[in-house]
Formats: C-alpha cells, structure tokens, sequence
C-alpha cells in the first residue's frame, strides 16, 4: 500500500511538471552569476550588493550587537527593544503614524490584505498588482475586483459597486511594466468613494522621493495613504519589509495578520543587517541621481537606436518588447553569452503576446555597459 502511494504520488507530479513543460511554464533556477557578468536582472536597483562601506558597517554593527538568532514570533518570544527600535526609526522615516516590520514583502503583503479583507469588505485592484497581493487577496474573504491597470475611469467603475470597508491595491513602480500609479486621480476616487488606498512600493522604496521615501512622498501625499507596503529586498538589498499605517491598523495586523502572528521574527542578524542597509540606502542620494542618469542614458541610446521601450517606464525597469516566448528566451540567452544577465519575461508572469526582456539599470552600471546592451539589442532585434 504504501508503495503504491507513492507511485501514486510520483505519477501524479510527474504529469504536473509535464503539463507545465507542454504549457511552456515549467520554471527552473537560473545560473549563478559568474564574476564580471554585468547584473541586469536584479532589483539591487542602488547596487548596494557589492558595495564594501555598507558591508564593512554590517560586520561592524553585527561584532556590536551580542545576540545571535531569534526565538519565536514576535507576538510569543520574538519581540526585542531592536525590532520596536527599528519600527519607531521606520515609522519616523517615512513620516507615518506608525508601522510593523514583517519578515518578507510577500508575508506583509498576504498578512495585511487578509487582514483586511474580511468578509464584507471589498478588495479593488489593479491587474498589475504582485503575485503575493494576489495571494493575499487568495487568502481573504472580502469580495475582490481588478481594474484596468492605471485606469481611474475603470476603477470608479469598480468603486460604484463596492460593498463594506474599501481597499484600493496599486503599486507605486509597477514591476513588470516600469510605470507609476497614478496616485492624484485614484486618490481624488478613493476619498469620493469612501475608501482606503493600500500601495506596494517595492520598487520605489530608497528609489523615487526625498530621501528614498517613495512614490507617495515624492507626490507629496504620504498622509492621504491609508497604508504603504515597503519591501526592503530591492534596493535596501535585504529582507523584510514595513507597513506604514495608523496606530489601528498596526493594532488590527498583530491580532489578525497571520503571516506575522504564526511566523519567526527576523533575526538579530538580519535585522542589524536591515537597519544598516535602510540607513545607508536612505542617506545614499548619489546612487539615486547615479541611477536616474542611468536610465536616462539606456533610454536616449536605445531610442536612438529605434528600439520600442515600455513609454511610461521612467524608472529602474526597462522592458524590450519581443516577439514571443522563445525569441524572449534566445535574447536572454545571447545576451547572457555576451556578458549580461537580463530576465526574460514569459507566460505566466506576463500574458501571452506581452513577452519581454526585463532590463534592470542600477545605478552603478557603468556608461559602458550601457552602450554595448544597446549595441547588441539593435543587432538581435
Ligand atoms: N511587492 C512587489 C511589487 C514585489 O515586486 C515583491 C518582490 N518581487 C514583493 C512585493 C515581495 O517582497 P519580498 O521579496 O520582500 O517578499
């Protein structure tokens, strides 16, 4: 009996991965980065990865700081003057009332829309949003409705038939299309319709703003954000991630938040870690006008060059558009023989027809680089 479960169970996984192998989604882990190969496809959008300063203040910091491990969830064993320490830093940084630091951008964003999203409320979000605000809707029992991406007519749609407390879920740097929400026009809705603004700004946390603050601070309207997700494993280059938001909100996460309540607090180590990426990528304004220059170089190039860029990605994500999955596949292919390691974007993370090549700039890629990624691109495309 037991063996034949087994058999059983293998059959069944090996008909699964075949399906996807048939679907052209099977996923497998992508090489290691050889040396020298110039990275593209991370969202280490400040290149603090490498950066010896910052590594030096972490060992620093950690030869400092006497504790090990971590205990248990925050709400058992877990809690420490650090973590309250680093929250009420946070807190103060991105001007909010107040906020609580979750282990992952994924768990903060699944813990805070289950939270949420109890039955009878509703959940409104753009179709753009990422995977785990997905799951996170997934896990909530409100009633949940997409809208067309950026689109204020289709969202008041939307609005109109929205039952119980509201949630609007956008992004502040969309991470497949490169583009911006279009915070007044969704802000002037949301206040209309009665409802709550909850944004993810993955991408433009320590990247857009005074400061790195974000999208909503560079807009100037941090305040009339009921709550902001910030992930800090793009350019802060570590984990975890907070969510700003009233004292209320922060209250209803540590009794309803499951992702937080069941789930180790992050680590002596990875929050000295933390705190001393969050520090210096704030204060790191350089990079940022490093990487703006940056970006603003591959575009003018490319454009030059009459390759069809993402219009309104201004920012860190750069997308060339390819014909296909498998011509998708061979361009990052070549590329990656030539020196640079870009993602190429297929089903099911972008539909059918919207296949791309995902080009991150970071602000220490270098003039030249540039110029031989452009070089290439024209001749493949
Ligand atoms: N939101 C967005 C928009 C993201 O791009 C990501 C990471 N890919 C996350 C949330 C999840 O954050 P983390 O990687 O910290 O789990």
């Amino acid at each position: 009996m037991k063996g034949e479960g087994k058999g059983r169970t293998e059959e069944w996984i090996r008909e699964r991965l075949q399906k996807d192998k048939e679907e052209g989604v099977y996923r497998t882990l992508p090489d290691p980065l050889p040396l020298g190969t110039v990275d593209l496809r991370s969202n280490d959008h400040l290149g603090l990865f490498e950066d010896p300063t910052l590594r030096e203040r972490i060992q620093q910091a950690l030869r400092e700081e006497p504790l090990s491990g971590s205990t248990g969830s925050r709400l058992i064993s877990g809690n420490s003057k650090l973590h309250l320490d680093l929250e009420e830093e946070m807190a103060a940084h991105y001007r909010a009332g107040t906020g609580l630091l979750f282990s992952t951008g994924y768990q903060a964003n699944v813990g805070l829309l289950s939270a949420l999203g109890e039955r009878g409320n509703s959940l409104i979000y753009d179709e753009k949003v990422h995977a785990s605000m997905r799951d996170g809707i997934r896990s909530a029992l409100a009633r949940a409705h997409s809208f067309r991406h950026n689109d204020p007519i289709d969202l008041e749609k939307k609005l109109q038939r929205a039952q119980g407390p509201t949630f609007i879920l956008i992004e502040g740097l969309y991470s497949m299309d490169g583009d911006r929400a279009p915070l007044h026009p969704i802000l002037e809705l949301a206040e209309r319709h009665q409802a709550s603004i909850v944004l993810d700004e993955a991408h433009s946390n320590g990247v857009l703003g005074e400061k790195g603050r974000g999208e909503a601070a560079r807009q100037g309207v941090e305040e009339r954000i009921f709550a902001r997700v910030m992930p800090f494993g793009k350019a802060v280059c570590q984990q975890g991630a907070f969510v700003t938001g009233p004292q209320l909100l922060k209250e209803l996460l540590i009794g309803h938040a499951r992702s937080f309540i069941f789930s180790t607090a992050p680590s002596f180590p990875a929050l000295v870690a933390l705190r001393e990426s969050f520090r210096y990528a704030m204060e790191a304004d350089a990079r940022r006008e490093a990487l703006f220059e940056k970006v603003e170089r591959f575009r003018y190039r490319a454009q030059q060059e009459g390759i069809a860029l993402f219009e309104d990605a201004d920012g860190p994500i750069q997308g060339v558009q390819v014909p296909g999955a498998e011509a998708a596949k061979r361009l990052e292919e070549l590329l990656w023989e030539k020196g640079f390691a870009v993602k190429a974007v297929r089903k099911p993370t972008v539909p059918e027809g919207k296949e791309r090549i995902r080009i991150v700039i970071h602000a220490d890629t270098s003039n030249e680089a540039i110029d031989e990624l452009v070089r290439i691109l024209k001749q493949a495309l």
